[in-house]
């Protein structure tokens, strides 16, 4: 059976890092949630082994990338002799803050369940997707929900309310690994209001959720990317309601109501940034197989 999943990028509306644990991971305690940006992945059946082709040079093609990993994953842990040629139609910028590859690896978690009839809930892909990504349990459900401890530990929550977003990825990829190493705990100055997000997104008031963006990683990737300060600085010049950089970044965020504002967001951007795209929010997602 030949199988087409979809595949889409999430951006964080808060971000705090709450303190560095013993294992050298950060505990974490995010709102995100999916936008209209995806990759599409197909997965083929085959006789045995697994091979990836992607539209994109930019990503591996071998068991450094998300998906084919996740395929080998499921592979060994359900001893299933059967193999899989997977095809990553590429959208998703790479190393942008997007979860991308995480979502790669989700989607293909999710279409090997069905495709080899496995049975298993979302937590379980979930757990089992953690080893892939700190990011993979939030993609394998999609929709909008806080992610605690590494962002596997997820709280489902009501859509935010609906509006446009604005994603411009600057030239350059951001290393979240890098990101986290950089950054100091007592240089943290501000940090999200999360209580005031939940009630904004709850009240479907959507200028207190553009009042309510944080991220407590701009402190680090800001200062070491001036491109982020500059696209952030432009998007609220050109009117977007809300703007915020996503994960470790750099790709930049606008939040927009109204249509006449998103062209004039993106059209202002354009000169200034290639990798410019508008999109809804999917936020209402939850629960749904995305595909
Ligand atoms: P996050 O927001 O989860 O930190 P990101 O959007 O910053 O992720 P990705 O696009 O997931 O970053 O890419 C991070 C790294 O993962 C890149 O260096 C890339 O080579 C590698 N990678 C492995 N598999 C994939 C994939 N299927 N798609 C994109 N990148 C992948």
């Amino acid at each position: 059976m030949d199988i087409s999943v979809k595949a889409p990028a999430k951006i964080n509306l808060t971000l705090d890092v709450l303190h560095k644990r013993p294992d050298g991971y950060h505990d974490l305690e995010m709102v995100m949630t999916t936008v209209d940006l995806a990759d599409r992945i197909d997965l083929t059946e085959t006789s045995g082994g697994i091979r990836l082709e992607s539209t994109s040079g930019f990503v591996p093609f071998d068991d450094r990338n998300l998906a084919y990993r996740a395929a080998a994953l499921i592979k060994e842990r359900f001893g299933i002799q059967k193999g899989v040629h997977i095809l990553i139609h590429k959208h998703v910028p790479v190393a942008a803050g997007l979860a991308g590859g995480s979502s790669d690896a989700a989607a293909t978690l999710r279409g090997l369940n069905t495709m080899w009839d496995l049975g298993l809930s979302p937590e379980e892909l979930g757990d089992l997707g953690l080893a892939l990504g700190s990011d993979v349990p939030f993609c394998v459900r999609g929709g909008t929900a806080i992610a605690r401890g590494r962002g596997e530990k997820l709280t489902p929550l009501s859509p935010p309310p609906p509006c446009w977003v604005v994603l411009a990825k600057p030239p350059h990829g951001v290393s979240t690994a890098e990101v986290f190493q950089a950054l100091d705990m007592r240089k943290i100055a501000e940090r999200p209001n999360l209580e005031g997000m939940l009630k904004a997104i709850d009240q479907g008031d959507f200028p207190s959720v553009c009042s309510h963006l944080s991220n407590v990683l701009e402190g680090v990737t800001m200062p070491a990317y001036p491109k982020v300060r500059f696209l952030k600085e432009r998007m609220v010049s050109f009117g977007a309601d809300g703007v915020l950089m996503s994960g470790s970044g750099p790709t930049v965020f606008g939040l927009v109501k109204k249509e006449s504002v998103v062209r004039r967001v993106v059209n202002g951007l354009r000169g200034f940034c290639r990798q410019v795209y508008a999109v809804r929010m999917l936020g209402g997602l939850e629960g749904s197989p995305l595909e």
